[in-house]
Order: C-alpha cells, then structure tokens, then sequence
C-alpha cells in the first residue's frame, strides 16, 4: 500500500494496522531520511501492540526491548556503516522471541532476518508524508 499521511498521529495509526498482523518473530524494515517518521511509526505499531514505555528513538543505545504481549524490540543502525559479524552478535538477542523494528535496515543487509514487511517513509511537506508498505504476507494491507 502507498498512503499520505497529514500527521504524526496519522503515521502512527497507520503503523497500528500493520501492528496487526503481526507475529512473534516478524521482522519490519523503516527506511527514509532522517525526520522522516521512522521513530514515529515504529512508536505507532509498538503502542499498538501493548507497550506502555515511552517509545523513544534508539540512536544512541543501537537497540531498545519493550515488554508486551509480545515482546517489541526497536534497532536503529545508522551509527553502523556495515555490520560485522561481532556487532551482528550484539544484535541477535533482540531478534530473539520479539517483533523486531529496523530503522536503518540498509546498514544490517546482509545479516539481518528476512524482512515481513518493508516500510519506506518520505518527506512530502512538514507535516505530509508517503508511506508505502510493502507485507510478504498480506498484499491487501
Ligand atoms: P526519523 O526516525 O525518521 O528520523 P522521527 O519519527 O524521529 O523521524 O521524526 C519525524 C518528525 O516529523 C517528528 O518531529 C514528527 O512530529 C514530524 N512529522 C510531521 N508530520 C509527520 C507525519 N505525517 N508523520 C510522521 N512524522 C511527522
Ligand atoms: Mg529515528
């Protein structure tokens, strides 16, 4: 699907849908520019599937691990130029029993989980954005 949101709370609702159809296991790729909503979708599908922390970006820790009904992790590598396999070791736990958020997702190519859905966020205005979302399992979303 390929929608313009006029708000945050547009992009978070958004991200509630695909919440969803979530799974235990389920890995999201959010790729866009920075400012772009990635951290604001992410909070969206993480409210939505139970967490009750404060959603906050993860820049400067790589990785966050909510408690839910199922678990939410939420990693953002943009501090990482390519993962090395170490840096993947690191990684890992948070794939493990969770449904993972990946902004970034281009820096972790060739180590992270296949992707059950991708999300591209763009700038269209200061408050407008194009979100597609393309689902492995549910073209119809
Ligand atoms: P990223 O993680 O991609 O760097 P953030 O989600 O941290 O982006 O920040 C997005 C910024 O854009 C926030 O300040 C948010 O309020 C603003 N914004 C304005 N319009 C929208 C929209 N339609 N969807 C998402 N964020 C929006
Ligand atoms: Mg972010």
């Amino acid at each position: 699907m390929d929608v313009i949101t006029a708000s945050p709370a547009e992009t978070e609702a958004l991200a509630a849908r695909l919440a969803a159809t979530l799974r235990t296991g389920d890995v999201v790729a959010v790729s866009g520019d920075l400012g772009a909503g990635k951290t604001t979708f992410v909070r969206g599908a993480a409210r939505a599937l139970g967490v009750v922390e404060p959603v906050s970006s993860p820049t400067f820790t790589i990785g966050h691990r909510y408690a839910a009904p199922i678990p939410v992790a939420h990693l953002d590598l943009y501090r990482l130029s390519s993962l090395d396999s170490e840096e993947w070791g690191d990684l890992e736990p948070y794939f493990d029993n969770t449904v993972a958020f990946v902004e970034w997702p281009e820096h972790g190519a060739a180590w992270l989980p296949r992707a059950r859905a991708v999300v591209t966020l763009m700038h269209v205005d200061e408050s407008h954005r194009r979100i597609r979302i393309s689902d492995e399992d549910d073209p119809g979303l």
